[in-house]
This record gives C-alpha cells, structure tokens and sequence, in this order.
C-alpha cells in the first residue's frame, strides 16, 4: 500500500508560508471566534494587532463555509 503524501498548498499572508488547510481552518475559527485564541498553535500570528483584518481580508479565508 502506497503512502500518500499531503503537501501544504496555502500560501498564508499571516504566517508567511504554505500551510495546511487544516491549519487555515483552524485559524480562520479563532479569528471568527468559534475558538479562543489560547487554542490557536500558530501564536506568532497574534503579535500583529490586525490579524483579523487581515485573515477576513484574505481569499481562502470562506473556504470553510462555501
Ligand atoms: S484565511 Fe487566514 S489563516 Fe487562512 S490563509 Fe488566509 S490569512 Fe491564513
């Protein structure tokens, strides 16, 4: 049986590198406050002020939802 593999493919305007989907999910859920913040494991994305503007702004940001 053959592994298969699973690259990150989001290009994240916030962390500055490719991510996973699941990354990007779980991030969009804390800044639309499903989550709160202390269960997000990229906490280097809190430092800006505007990361929520930021992540609303971006274009995979209703991947989730459509
Ligand atoms: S929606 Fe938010 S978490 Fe996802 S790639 Fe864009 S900025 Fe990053």
């Amino acid at each position: 049986m053959s592994k298969r593999e699973y690259r990150p493919e989001i290009e994240c305007p916030l962390m500055k590198e490719l991510i996973y989907i699941h990354q990007c999910s779980m991030i969009v859920d804390v800044c639309e406050e499903i989550f709160i913040e202390s269960t997000i494991p990229f906490s280097c994305i809190l430092k800006d002020s505007n990361w929520k503007e930021k992540c609303r702004g971006c274009k995979y940001h209703e991947l989730e939802y459509v």
